[in-house]
């Protein structure tokens, strides 16, 4: 099906031709036709098929048949998409810029750890579309900037993020100062039933458009875990990084300090690498995503807050070093690999405590997942010595974590694609400092 079918503004179908797409993904095919029209939608589908073009494109056509960006020179904003962690916001932003290059519109980002003026001003020269993260545009908003009176569309990207119990108050707050008449999106690669439930609350008689099953990882990543003694993980990661095929890799720790340990066991053996998480200064943070990007550094140690949305092309491996708590977790962060039809492969470390969560993750995704050993890897060896500097270790596991516990029960071997039940989560951290600022 070409994109020209899709009833797309003719500077859309310019600006998507000269992006090199030449058809649109599952989602893009389903979800543009009902947004053209005027529907509040849901849409699910895996990671890394194409969701911010399928609500991008068919609201830009939207606008451009409004004439919107043509107006005077006082203008409201007419779009706002709420994304969970700044480095989605800016991404989203880089996507609609290109998506938008032939139309005359303003588009500001809004998002903390950055000073405010650059986003006060763009407010007030009037912003067309705002992309934000829920804290920072909150302030602003308190503040009586911006004018969100005629706002026609809201988006919610990472649905499923944004409703949970972490930023909830917060969407609501924003929601309540945003006209009723609007048309409202929400995007997601995992929707459980009982988020899917809140979003009624937000949204009228919506439409919902789903490829593949719910919670689904892309069927593009090969999956394996590791079982392994806690006190080996960092010779295993070692020992696995021998590798030369494994020449982009995302390692994810569930905890800042965690992956700070993590990064400097890494330098210490050789490997450059970079660190990605809530305690680093946003400059810290975007210079570590750029080297990564570039292959200045070869791997990328993270907390979750790099586990949504992030865009990253050629990332050959994922390494979940620390166990995902929550299922939804773990599917996000393995889509960061086999984006757009790419391949990838996501390598899982199970310890004795993960046991529980590992079960769980298996049934959410309605599969068991191969169970593998490092070939030439000492399973029997003595903790590696600390590295100089290095802190002791005071246990990854914060405090009421799920899934602790039980060891392993039966290898289940078997092929790992496939969907399954949906799954609500608790809480769980992000990019909006939440969770004591786990992330
Ligand atoms: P997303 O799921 O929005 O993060 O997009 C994943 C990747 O797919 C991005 O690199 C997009 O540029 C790319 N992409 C989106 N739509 C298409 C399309 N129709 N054809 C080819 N690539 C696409």
């Amino acid at each position: 099906m070409p994109f020209r079918s899709l009833g797309l503004d003719a500077n859309i179908l310019k600006a998507v031709t000269e992006a090199g797409y030449t058809e649109p993904t599952p989602i893009q095919a389903a979800a543009i036709p009902q947004i053209i029209e005027g529907h509040d939608l849901i849409g699910i589908a895996q990671t890394g098929t194409g969701k911010t073009a399928a609500f991008t494109l068919p609201i830009l056509s939207r606008l451009a048949a409004s004439g919107a960006g043509k107006g005077g020179v006082k203008r409201t904003t007419r779009v706002l998409v709420l994304a969970p962690t700044r480095e989605l916001v800016a991404q989203i932003e880089e996507n609609v810029i290109a998506y938008a290059k032939h139309l005359p519109l303003r588009i500001a980002k809004i998002f903390g750890g950055v000073g405010e003026r650059p986003q006060i001003q763009a407010l007030r020269d009037g912003a067309d579309i705002v992309i934000a993260t829920p804290g920072r545009l909150i302030d602003l908003m308190g503040q009586r900037y911006g004018d969100f009176s005629k706002l026609d569309h809201l988006v919610l990207d990472e649905a499923d993020r944004m409703l949970d119990m972490g930023f909830l108050p917060s969407i609501k707050r924003i929601i309540n100062q945003l006209p009723k008449k609007r048309q409202t999106l929400m995007f997601s690669a995992t929707l459980s039933k009982e988020i899917e439930a809140l979003t009624h609350e937000f949204q009228h008689a919506p439409k919902t458009v789903q490829i593949g099953k719910r919670s689904n990882p892309a069927e593009t990543v090969t999956q394996f875990v590791y079982e392994v003694p806690k006190h080996l993980k960092p010779s295993l990661l070692q020992h696995l990084l021998k590798d030369k095929a494994m020449d982009m890799v995302l390692v994810f720790t569930r905890m800042k300090h965690s992956a700070d340990r993590v990064a400097k066991k890494l330098e210490h053996g050789g490997v450059k690498c970079a660190t990605l998480h809530a305690n680093r200064s946003q400059n810290q943070r975007l210079k570590a995503l750029a080297d990564f990007k570039s292959g200045a550094v070869r791997v990328l140690v993270a907390t979750d807050i790099a586990a949504r949305g992030i865009d990253v092309d050629g990332i050959s491996h994922v390494v979940n070093y620390d166990f995902p708590m929550h299922s939804e977790d773990y599917v996000h962060r393995i889509g960061r690999t086999g984006r757009a039809q790419a391949i990838g492969d996501a390598l899982s470390f199970v310890t004795s405590e993960d046991g529980a969560a590992l079960r769980s993750l298996e049934r959410f995704i309605g599969r068991g997942i191969v169970r593998k050993r490092a070939e030439g890897f000492d399973y029997n060896a003595e903790a590696p010595p600390p590295v100089p500097g290095e802190k002791p270790d005071r246990g990854d596991r914060p405090r009421g974590a799920g899934g602790g516990g039980g060891g392993f029960r039966g290898s289940s071997q078997g092929q790992n694609r496939g969907g399954g039940g949906g799954g609500q989560r608790s809480g769980g951290g992000g990019g909006g400092g939440r969770s004591g600022g786990r992330y």
